[in-house]
């Protein structure tokens, strides 16, 4: 059973606060790696178009044997195929490929501002969740002033924001403004993308307080927080570990020093010049 618990959506939907990130799995590999995942107990996963391993993770779905409600399926619209029609095309060709006849959250992967398409492409996804194809809609990698436009011009809020969050990228702006505007905010790299940012001397002394891993102190800052998180591993070993932090607590002292690490620097793109 999993001990992952819900966040409520702003529209009743509940989503499990952790769950399985597969950018860079490979399709073959999915399969594998989110099978090993639903046997740890996760009940979520975050794919998109542009991952190419919609196919491989529909049929860990489908070798799963849980029953679907029990599932929570995230994929994302790519950036080539921003605007209403396009967008209602792709979603069909992302559900074909998954086997499902309905995801639980679909997201815009980048606003590309440059485009200026999120607009209608929004629209096309509240005709995907009016006809109950999507349970969820919502963005990612939408800063405040995006989200301004999206709410002055369409009819539903998000659902989500998935964005870059880690503590070396805390994003305090997003976060209030979603908090503000009943916004999930989801983290993408939760763990910095495991590189440096684990080897913090910090995050090193908490960890070994509570005979915990770095990963898993940084998740747990994460969950305290009230973020989704999405940590990526193709390890077994380490899928485990990722989904083993509900069972402590960080007191205020160490989420203030785990806040301290900000650097307000991104490791991914900017998502005011990307698409
Ligand atoms: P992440 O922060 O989840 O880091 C993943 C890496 O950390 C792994 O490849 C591995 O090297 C390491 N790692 C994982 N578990 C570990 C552990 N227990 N101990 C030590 N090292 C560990 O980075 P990510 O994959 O970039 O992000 C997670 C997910 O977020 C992605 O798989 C994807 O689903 C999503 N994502 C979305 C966007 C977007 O634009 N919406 C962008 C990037 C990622």
């Amino acid at each position: 059973m999993s001990n992952v618990p819900n966040i409520i959506l702003n529209n009743g939907v509940r989503m499990p606060q952790l769950g399985l990130g597969v950018w860079q799995v490979p399709d073959e590999e999915a399969t594998t790696v989110v099978g090993h995942a639903f046997a740890s107990g996760y009940r979520s996963v975050d794919t998109a178009s542009a991952y190419q391993n919609e196919r491989g993770t529909g049929k860990a779905i489908a070798a799963s044997g849980l029953p679907r409600e029990e599932i929570f399926v995230t994929t994302k619209l790519w950036n080539n195929r921003q605007g209403y029609d396009s967008a209602l095309r792709s979603f069909d060709a992302s559900l074909e490929r998954l086997g499902l006849e309905y995801v639980d959250l679909y997201l815009i992967h980048w606003p590309a501002p440059g485009q200026d398409k999120y607009v209608e492409t929004w629209k096309a996804f509240e005709k995907i969740y009016a006809d109950g194809r999507a349970k969820a809609i919502g963005v990612s990698n939408f800063k405040p002033t995006h989200l301004r436009r999206l709410m002055e011009e369409t009819e539903i809020v998000p659902a989500v924001n998935q964005i870059e969050l880690h503590p070396w990228f805390q994003q305090a702006e997003s976060r209030a403004f979603h908090a503000e505007h009943g916004i999930a905010t989801e983290a993408w790299s939760p763990l910095g993308q495991g590189r440096g940012l684990l080897d913090e001397p910090v995050i090193g002394t908490i960890a070994r307080r509570h005979g915990r891993t770095p990963a898993q102190i940084v998740l747990r800052w994460h969950i305290q927080l009230g973020n989704v998180v999405i940590p990526k591993s193709v390890t077994p070993s380490r899928i485990e570990e990722n989904i083993g932090v509900f069972d402590f607590v960080l007191d205020e002292d160490e989420m203030a020093q785990l806040a301290s690490l900000d650097r307000g620097t991104r490791l991914g793109a900017d998502p005011d010049t990307l698409g």
